[in-house]
């Protein structure tokens, strides 16, 4: 898969947990890139390390705002991720899939750019098909809690494809299914953030319903590999949609007695966990068919899930917590 060297790229969403994954990425293989974000659910120390290299910009700017710039390739991020993240103001959150979809295609058009688009698992909603393909069409609760953020992402296809087809931009478009690593939001909600820093904090961990629903966690690294390699997938017409995560399906509570092993507590022992209720809407299963990301980019996750816990249980650690804020306000 040929990669062109010092191209211009822009991540939209840079300072997020993958963002800044994907910005150390593309800086470290000499690309000037632009690092667009308005710090919703990040901090600017998570691209800290970053700042000094010549080859690295960082704009504070809102995507639901028009913003001009002149890039070679785009990756579009910007959308809280986390449940908690993006029903903290889901109009907000509606608003920044579909104008930051619009605005950011607008530029793909004007610069002839190529642009990617990070969507979601949450477009299969609650699934009847299991594994998930990405044929399946999907089935969400469009007046849920969680329909901000699905039916945005939703939505946010939907014009990518219109793009592709009305002005040939080149797209296109991820399914990205739960993905961890250092880097997340200490107070994101997410299942394995909560998990690491429950059971360091020496707190019971939460356990949402019984127990038995279902998730596929990937790792950051294997998660960017597949995002780069689909941006640079030769094919203008193989637009996807192409599911990128690990196939390895855990129940929360095996994930649950994963994360209380690799934090040395005994995790036959009821105490150190706590069963709450499970949230409205909240998927059964999911699971991705990664057939087509194996046929047409050769990509299939490395990390399992024992070494990237390891790793992001050590950058938990070293870490102040307390340092992190939950989401600004935005009105
Ligand atoms: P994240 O919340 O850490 O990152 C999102 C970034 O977008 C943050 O830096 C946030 O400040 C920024 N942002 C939010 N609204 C914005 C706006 N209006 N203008 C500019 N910037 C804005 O989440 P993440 O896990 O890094 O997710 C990145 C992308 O990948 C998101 O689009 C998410 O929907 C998608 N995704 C992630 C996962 C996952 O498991 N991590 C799964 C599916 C899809
Ligand atoms: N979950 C849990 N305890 C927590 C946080 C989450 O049991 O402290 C469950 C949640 O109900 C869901 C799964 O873990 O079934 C994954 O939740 P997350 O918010 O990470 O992502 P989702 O895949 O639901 O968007």
């Amino acid at each position: 898969m040929a990669m062109k060297k010092n191209l211009r790229i822009l991540v939209a969403g840079g300072a997020g947990f993958l963002g800044s994954w994907l910005c150390r990425r593309l800086v470290g293989e000499g690309h000037d890139v632009i690092c667009v974000d308005n710090f919703f659910t990040s901090q600017k120390k998570n691209v800290a390390d970053l700042l000094a290299c010549p080859n690295f910009e960082l704009i504070r700017h809102d995507v639901t705002a028009p913003l001009l710039l002149e890039v070679d390739q785009i990756y579009n991020l910007a959308c809280p991720a986390a449940p908690g993240h993006y029903q903290f103001n889901p109009i907000k959150t509606m608003k920044t899939s579909l104008l930051g979809a619009i605005h950011l295609l607008g530029m793909a058009k004007r610069c002839r750019a190529r642009i990617l688009q990070a969507s979601t698992s949450e477009v299969y909603g609650d699934p009847e098909v299991h594994p998930q393909r990405e044929d399946y069409r999907g089935s969400v609760n469009t007046l849920g809690v969680r329909a901000c953020y699905d039916e945005g992402k939703r939505a946010a296809e939907t014009l990518f494809m219109d793009y592709y087809r009305m002005h040939r931009v080149n797209i296109k478009i991820a399914r990205i299914f739960n993905t961890y690593g250092p880097g997340m939001h200490p107070f994101d909600g997410r299942v394995i953030s909560n998990f690491i820093r429950q059971g360091l904090q020496g707190e019971p961990i939460t356990i949402f319903g019984t127990g038995e629903q279902t998730r596929s966690f990937c790792y950051c690294t294997d998660l960017i590999e597949g995002l780069v390699r689909l941006m640079n997938s030769e094919d203008d017409d193989f637009t996807g949609p192409v599911n990128l995560g690990n196939p390895k399906e855990y129940t929360i509570l095996e994930l649950a007695k994963h994360v209380a092993k690799a934090l040395g507590r005994d995790e036959n022992r009821e105490e150190n966990f706590v069963f709450k209720p499970l949230p409205e809407d909240d998927p059964h299963r999911r699971q991705p068919d990664i057939t087509l990301a194996r046929e047409r980019l050769g990509w299939e996750p490395a990390v399992p899930l024992e070494e990237g816990l390891a790793e992001t249980i050590g950058w938990f650690k070293g870490i102040d917590i307390d340092s992190y804020r939950p989401p600004t306000p935005q009105y």
